[in-house]
């Protein structure tokens, strides 16, 4: 019999069609399922007919539980972690246990499935071969604002992950961060009834959701093209962010900064010369 081991089970987004034929078999096997919702992961599991005891572990009691649950799994008792939906630890509880279950020498294993992320990337129709995934921008408008500032020179595709309350006010941040010409799309309510993947510009996906309140319904996958490798692409981005700093510090300061932001080169930046 192979030892006890912790399965990481990925489950639907949505269309519960998306629960894997072996992350039944693993949900029905194990001695019991850690689930950040054990009344939603209930319903699931109900669904497919699947008895297996249910175990609460979210962010506020996971540190408490983890040594409980290697003890178990020490001890020779298979156990599985699911999140409310897609894959546990991305943006969701988890990696204590994991962290623990690793340190303690368990097996951890991956039954990988739905991920809003990998989906979302999947269809946005932006490069996809180098990204880097964001999860929620800070809902502090001065904390989210100075986070973009950070990004909006970063050359791969970036995802966020964002909440029908402030989708909006996400989206004006991005476009004036970016620019509102930035290519991106804007994924909701994957695999549901009401699935729409818009495409456009930052600024155009801000004024779709602003005049369509359906717009502004469920939940949301952005997906934002980087400022690319090219160096004209770099350069224009250069400019576009020394402008503003400029508009509150001296030019050399404001090209320094610029050119640290987007990777442009700082004397293209101050006093507009060849790039070097
Ligand atoms: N662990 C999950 C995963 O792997 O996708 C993500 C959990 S995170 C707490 C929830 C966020 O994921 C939502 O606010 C939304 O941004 C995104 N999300 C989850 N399901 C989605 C769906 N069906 N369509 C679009 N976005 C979704």
């Amino acid at each position: 019999m192979p030892a006890a081991a912790l399965h990481v089970v990925a489950t639907p987004i949505g269309n519960l069609g998306d629960l894997s034929p072996r992350a039944q078999q693993v949900l029905r096997d194990v001695a019991a399922i850690c689930a950040e919702d054990t009344r939603r992961s209930g319903q699931l599991l109900a669904h497919f007919g699947i008895g297996t005891p249910l175990l609460a572990l979210h962010e506020h009691n996971e540190q408490q539980l983890a040594q409980r649950l290697v003890a178990r799994l020490l001890a020779g008792e298979s156990l599985a972690l699911v999140s409310d939906a897609g894959t546990p630890l991305v943006s969701d509880p988890g990696y204590r246990l994991v962290k623990a279950a690793r340190e303690a020498g368990v097996r951890v294993s991956p039954v990988p499935g739905p991920s809003a992320l990998i989906a979302a990337l999947s269809v946005a129709g932006l490069p996809s071969d180098r990204f880097a995934f964001e999860g929620f921008l800070p809902a502090k408008a001065s904390a989210r604002r100075e986070r973009l500032a950070t990004l909006a020179g970063e050359p791969r595709t970036l995802v966020f992950y964002e909440s029908s309350h402030r989708i909006e006010e996400s989206l004006a941040d991005l476009a004036a961060a970016f620019g509102g010409e930035r290519p991106a799309a804007l994924a909701r309510e994957l695999t549901k009834l009401f699935e729409t993947v818009l495409d456009g510009g930052l600024a155009e996906l801000h004024a779709r959701v602003v005049a369509e309140p359906d717009q502004r319904k469920g939940e949301f996958v952005l997906v934002v093209q980087g400022v690319g490798e090219d160096a004209d692409a770099r350069l224009a981005e250069g400019r576009r962010v020394h402008a503003i700093l400029a508009r509150q510090l001296p030019p050399s300061a404001a090209a320094k900064l610029a050119a640290e932001i987007t990777g442009a080169p700082r004397k293209a930046l101050y006093g507009g010369g060849d790039p070097v």
